[in-house]
């Protein structure tokens, strides 16, 4: 008898374990965690990526295409955060890459967290 209730209490728990993990994708979608592991790729402004920096936002200024000379303020710029697994290993980055939106090459990267 106790296997059977077993059984059941395991039948029932499966569909409220899979629909927690849909619940925490979806967080981690409104965060702007867009990957389920738990990496980060999203569009910023630049006016978020000087506000971030703060004291290094001069540098970010120096930042410029060197194909066809676009300035910081033209270029796009993307927060980076590397997969969850990555974090676990000891080998975890965080920060902001910049493209060229007239290139479509990657500018720059700074790297703002590391473990
Ligand atoms: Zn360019």
């Amino acid at each position: 008898m106790q296997q059977v209730f077993g059984v059941l209490l395991g039948l029932l728990l499966l569909p409220l374990v899979i629909l927690l993990r849909g619940l925490t994708f979806i967080i981690r979608m409104l965060e702007g965690k867009l990957f389920s592991d738990g990496s980060i790729d999203k569009k910023v402004t630049y006016e978020f990526v000087k506000a971030d920096m703060q004291y290094f936002s001069q540098e970010i200024d120096s930042h410029r295409c060197l194909k066809c000379g676009v300035e910081a303020q033209g270029l796009s710029w993307y927060h980076f955060r590397s997969s969850d697994a990555s974090w676990r290993h000891l080998a975890g980055r965080e920060g902001f890459y910049s493209k060229c939106p007239k290139c479509n090459a990657t500018v720059n990267s700074i790297v703002t967290v590391m473990n």
